[in-house]
């Protein structure tokens, strides 16, 4: 099985979704650089309080606050044997970065996932996402919603909540910012020979049982 993986795509493909399946199926951990900004801001730290003002309105937050960070965490040993990325690299100097990193490390990627959907289906989406603050489940309130309303099918708790960058001014921007700075790397990893591509337009049991095919899991 592809082991070492990058997910990459436009913000509402469902990367986190698909990552948690897989993470949970096959004991990868999920390293997600949103999921860990959002932590950071959470905790008020040093790092939370320079990301904060990008995550909240849609930008990115600039390379040298996220490089060091993934850096890092790939170094540890939990990531020794496969990970999987989600949201980073999203700029080509973080793609680069990130092979020289990986290189330095002795470490390779195997492969790297597109998640493909439609601007109209990715706005519908964000825009009625509800995220678990607790364990970072997703749900949506018109395809998906959890069985209890306001409580988390995964965690039980009742933390439920609308991302303050899915709104729709917000998501609709990180959208374009996704066009502009991100949408280059899937050329990138073409030509490196590493995209395996999946429709994430199809119902969700369906998307993931096309990327544990894509993987070999
Ligand atoms: P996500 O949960 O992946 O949609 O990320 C939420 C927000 O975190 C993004 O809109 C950015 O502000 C920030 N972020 C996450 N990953 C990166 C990255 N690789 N580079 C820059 N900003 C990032």
């Amino acid at each position: 099985m592809k082991s070492c993986l990058v997910f990459l795509g436009p913000p509402g493909a469902g990367k986190g979704t698909f990552a948690e399946v897989l993470s949970a199926d096959k004991g990868l951990p999920h390293v997600s650089t949103g999921d860990i900004f959002r932590e950071e801001i959470k905790n008020a730290t040093e790092l939370g309080k320079q990301a904060k003002g990008y995550v909240d309105s849609g930008l990115l937050v600039p390379d040298s606050l996220v490089s060091d960070l993934v850096v890092g965490r790939l170094s540890r040993a939990d990531c020794a044997d496969g990970y999987i990325l989600d949201g980073f690299p999203r700029t080509l100097p973080q793609a680069d970065l990130l092979t020289e990193a990986l290189r330095k490390l002795g470490r390779k990627l195997d492969a790297v996932v597109y998640f493909k959907a439609s601007d109209a289906t990715l706005m519908l989406r964000l825009t009625a996402r509800l995220t678990c603050s607790h364990c970072g489940f997703v749900f949506n309130r018109v395809t998906a919603p959890p069985k209890t309303e306001g409580v988390c099918d995964n965690c039980g708790q009742r933390t439920l909540c609308h991302r303050p960058d899915d709104s729709p001014e917000t998501a609709r921007r990180r959208l374009e910012v996704y066009a502009r700075e991100t949408a280059p790397l899937v050329g990138y990893y073409r030509e490196a020979g590493l995209l395996l591509e999946v429709n994430s337009e199809q119902d969700r049991a369906v998307a993931a049982m096309d990327l544990k095919k894509v993987v070999g899991a």
